[in-house]
């Protein structure tokens, strides 16, 4: 069966440059050398502060707004293309009419299993997720965690003391990943605090801040030298901070969000990138192509690439998991080596399941992380499902191979 790697959704891809080839201004895009006043782009929390939109459009997007909040700023509303009505930056903040469709779940991961204290989350033995706050610097229309975002929610605190005490009594978490929200919408002075604790902490190695930051606001970084003095200072040779950067487009890679990225790295972090596959967004294979080289010629490798979540209200945004393996092999197929470090992967309630394979009537998948010891490094086989767009659309393994059969349990004991 030939692979059919079209984007039907999308009319054109919203690239300006030929896939793989960093642009010579360094910038990726139209975007017309946006200068932020006093070093702070201005948050955008209102539809009517969006010129570009007709009042047609603001009437029936407010209804969208009132069920899951919009925000954005004025240096990312300056990387959309408005004659475009399917640009990809636009698709990321600007909310769409479909968000309304009842389809999938608020919690599809279902996060709240593994909450142990208010703003922790442990999952995998290793790796507890600190929740430090519920905002961002704009608001993803495909978020899986806009739950947070919600009045109603009360899973983050913004006092994280419970969450470090509950680290420091789990000798066997060696990563925390700070988490939010996006924990550098925080003043550095806030932050600081926290990662400072965490580096008291004996048996915690890696530090990892999951962050949009660099691509939705880069002027966070440039123009606050405390932070990267606080990188260099917790960065250190033996036990290094992680940035878990989310560029979704090469058109997010702007002069200034490499200039951001570039004083991170050299204050000593390390950077990956990780990026969900997106309808209308990247769901293209010269798109992602792009994405993977640029980040690899900045130093900057690609990690995870994610399959979107069933999240409420996600249903414009998804993409089958079938369709989502091919994009993403095809895109790697002229990328570099360096490039073509990602995976792909669902955040299933079970565990990080990767996308490792397809024949013309068989896919195969990996858990690469798993809550149940039975599932450790789990390989299986399942009948292909084009509709299927989620893990649990499979339903029966024609074939597994648990890495317990084959060895000794206590040989596995980290999921
Ligand atoms: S930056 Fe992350 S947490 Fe914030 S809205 Fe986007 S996906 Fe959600």
């Amino acid at each position: 069966m030939p692979f059919n790697i079209k984007s039907p959704n999308t009319k054109k891809n919203g690239l300006s440059t030929n896939p793989g080839q960093a642009p010579k201004n360094g910038n990726g895009n139209g975007h017309a050398g946006y200068k932020a006043q006093g070093g702070k782009p201005k948050y955008l929390t209102r539809l009517d502060q969006i010129p570009q939109l007709s009042e047609a459009e603001k009437v029936t997007l407010e209804k969208v707004n009132e069920k899951f909040i919009f925000r954005s700023n004025e240096y990312y509303q300056s990387l959309i293309d408005w004659n475009d009505p399917n640009d990809p930056i636009r698709r990321i903040v600007v909310p769409d009419a479909q968000e309304l469709d009842e389809w999938g779940i608020l919690d599809a991961s279902n996060e709240e299993k593994y909450t142990k204290v208010r703003g922790l989350e442990h999952k995998y033995t290793s790796t507890a997720l600190l929740l430090v706050n519920e905002v961002c610097a704009a608001y993803c229309r495909f978020c899986f965690r806009k739950r947070l975002f919600m009045n109603e929610n009360d899973e983050v605190t913004k006092d994280v003391s419970e969450g470090l005490k509950y680290i420091q009594e789990h000798k066997e978490v060696n990563n925390v990943l700070l988490t939010g929200g996006d924990p550098l919408i925080m003043s550095t002075s806030k932050l600081e605090p926290i990662i400072q604790k965490l580096r008291q902490v004996e048996h915690v190695q890696i530090i990892r801040i999951g962050t949009k930051i660099p691509a939705f606001n880069p002027f966070r970084i440039i123009n606050d030298p405390s932070l990267l003095k606080m990188i260099e200072t917790y960065s250190t040779a033996e036990k290094k901070i992680y940035i878990m950067a989310h560029f979704n487009h090469p058109r997010e890679l702007t002069a200034e969000a490499i200039k951001g990225l570039n004083l991170l790295m050299k204050a000593g972090a390390i950077i990956v990138n990780q990026t969900p596959i997106i309808r209308g967004v990247n769901d293209d294979h010269k798109v992602l192509a792009e994405l993977f080289a640029r980040l690899s010629f900045i130093g900057v490798p690609p990690y995870y690439v994610f399959l979107c979540r069933p999240t409420l209200g996600n249903e414009p945004y998804y993409v089958p998991v079938e369709r989502g393996y091919q994009l993403f092999e095809f895109a790697r197929i002229n990328c570099s080596g360096l490039g073509k470090r990602a995976r792909l992967v669902m955040s299933h309630e079970t565990g990080k399941v990767e996308v490792v394979g397809m024949t013309e009537t068989q896919i195969f998948f990996k858990y690469i992380r798993a809550v149940e010891a039975e599932n450790f490094q789990k390989f299986l086989v399942f009948n292909r499902n084009p509709e299927a767009y989620w893990f649990d659309d499979y339903e029966e393994a024609k074939e597994e191979l648990a890495l317990h059969n084959l060895f000794h349990p206590s040989l596995a004991t980290n999921g």
